[in-house]
């Protein structure tokens, strides 16, 4: 009774305190529930002639980086963000992730300087067959990319729609990762669900495939260890006005994150 609870009275304090704010059972990953927005872009460009939803204008693009940057946003890869869910690794206050789908070029040219400007990061999928097609980015750039701190993930080998082709996992999932691994010679730990479009089956090969982790669409934004293998994003249209940008984020108020305190007197 007694023993019941002190650590009863332990969980209190811990919780009141906000330490393990996030992690209901301690050293259990089963339970660690993270608020992180996932962003997916497409196209980052000035030249959008049919007024497409996968289009956001240059200066649109800039215009949500400097609001992320004001709500004091720190941008994390997929990656980080799984490590935290598995491994407890820790996230700045106010994490994001921005992902780009499709592999353009124009995420290069365009959405890169922009972020590199605000310190920001993206993660970005490939289709391992337009590796080398015009008007997507070729191993050069995201080598560049890679080097700066972003993440390289698959987005299939044909962009196929999985869902209705599962005789094709083993090529679409498997070998895509395998190809890209080898012209960029890093790993590939996540993938894209091409069109978002997922089931049961889809998402237990991205796992069995190697992947840590498997991203659709949808408008989730607490992600767990039960939703790693479909962890829903947000999709940024290219119609939306900073309104409709800040209704897509968690947290919309003026933030500046504490500096790290470097000097602590004895
Ligand atoms: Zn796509």
């Amino acid at each position: 009774m007694m023993v019941k609870f002190i650590s009863t009275l332990i969980a209190l304090i811990l919780s009141a305190s906000g330490i393990f704010q996030g992690s209901s059972v301690l050293g259990d990953t089963k339970d660690r529930v993270i608020t992180v927005p996932i962003l997916l872009y497409h196209n980052i460009s000035d030249t959008n002639s049919d007024d497409s939803r996968y289009t956001v204008t240059i200066d649109n693009f800039t215009d949500q980086m400097e609001q992320l940057r004001y709500w004091g946003y720190s941008t994390i890869s997929v990656k980080q963000l799984v490590d935290h869910i598995k491994k407890g690794h820790s996230l700045p206050p106010r994490p994001v992730v921005i992902t780009f789908d499709d592999g353009y070029l124009d995420v290069y040219t365009n959405a890169f300087p922009i972020m590199e400007k605000y310190g920001y990061t993206g993660t970005v999928y490939i289709v391992a067959n337009r590796l080398k097609s015009d008007g997507f980015l070729h191993e050069g750039e995201l080598e560049t990319l890679l080097d700066h701190g972003w993440e390289v993930g698959s987005h299939g080998m044909t962009h196929t729609e999985l869902t209705q082709n599962h005789a094709l996992v083993r090529q679409e999932i498997l070998q895509s990762r395998l190809d890209l691994e080898d012209a960029l010679e890093t790993r590939i730990s996540s993938f894209a669900y091409p069109f978002g479009s997922v089931d049961w089956y889809v998402s237990n090969k991205v796992i069995d495939y190697g992947y840590q982790a498997g991203v659709s669409v949808g408008h989730i934004l607490f992600h767990s260890s039960g939703t790693v293998d479909n962890l829903s994003r947000r999709e940024v249209l290219g119609d939306a006005d900073l309104e409709a940008f800040g209704d897509l984020l968690p947290w919309t108020n003026y933030y500046v994150p504490a500096p790290r305190r470097k000097y602590i007197p004895q």
